[in-house]
């Protein structure tokens, strides 16, 4: 298999890190961007190394312009252009619509999707100019069906499947493909964090009858990201054990 050169947003923890991993597995050079998380994302990366991979670890708020600027030109001296693009760095901030502040409704937006914008605009002529460029969007089931507490959050997640749609039509005539994994819940600090009887709830929900793992989506972004799924551009994967049936 060709060696790629990739970009995982928020690989310090989670399913970024899962993915970081997997793409170690096929021998391929990963960036691993944090925002605050140092000591993780050199953990990340020392799995990286351990996996077969290179890795080196990018600070970058992905808000921010001109730190993820600074993200690809580290990239690109440490390894060069870019193939794969993975905008996974996500948070949440989870409250009912009628108590939820402008500042509430406004970062998670931003994480999501100016993320995505930032990220994507800047690595887009590596992405373009690829020989298999490959960008990958982490969704979630929560952007289908809405959940009770994040209308933030379903918002944000909602826009990726457009945004992905858009991207997969303009990155088209350049042969590199955009697809989207809409994940169900994933045993992640993110969902980890949860009271019992609320996980015991998503447990029960699901038809698989369990929380999926990090290393069932990073398979699913493994693919994307490869040869293998060269026809496939602008669909929305969902892995998320029957839950939305
Ligand atoms: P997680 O364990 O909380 O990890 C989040 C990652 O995002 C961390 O590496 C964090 O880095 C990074 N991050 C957050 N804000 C950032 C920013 N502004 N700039 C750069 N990095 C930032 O979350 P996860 O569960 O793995 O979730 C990963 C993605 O999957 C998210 O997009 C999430 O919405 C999506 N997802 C998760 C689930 C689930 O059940 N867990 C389900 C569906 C979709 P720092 O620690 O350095 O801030």
């Amino acid at each position: 298999m060709e060696s790629k050169t990739c970009v995982v947003t928020g690989s310090s923890t989670g399913i970024g890190r899962g993915i970081a991993e997997r793409f170690a597995e096929n021998g391929w050079e990963v960036a691993v961007n944090y925002r605050s998380s140092r000591a993780a994302a050199e953990e990340t990366v020392d799995r990286v190394e351990a996996a077969g991979g290179s890795g080196v670890a990018v600070q970058a708020d992905v808000t921010m312009t001109d730190e993820v600027e600074r993200m690809r030109d580290e990239v690109h001296d440490a390894f060069g252009a870019v193939d794969v693009l993975v905008n996974n760095a996500g948070i949440t901030q989870d409250v009912r619509f009628t108590e939820m502040s402008h500042e509430e409704w406004d970062t998670v937006l931003d994480v999501h999707l100016d993320g995505a914008f930032h990220c994507t605009r800047t690595f887009y002529d590596d992405l373009a100019a690829a020989e298999e460029g490959r960008l990958v969007n982490i969704s979630s089931l929560i952007g289908k069906g809405g959940n009770f507490g994040q209308a933030n959050y379903a918002t944000a997640k909602a826009g990726i499947f457009g945004f992905t749609r858009t991207l997969a039509l303009e990155l088209a005539p350049e042969g590199t493909t955009a697809n989207c994994v809409a994940p169900g819940f994933i045993g992640t600090d993110m969902v980890e964090g949860l009271p019992e009887h609320v996980k015991d709830t998503l447990r029960e929900d699901t038809p698989l009858g369990r929380l999926g793992t990090v290393e069932e989506i990073a398979e699913v972004v493994d693919f994307l990201a490869s040869d293998r799924s060269s026809f496939i551009t602008g669909e929305v994967i969902d892995a998320n054990g029957g839950k939305d049936l």
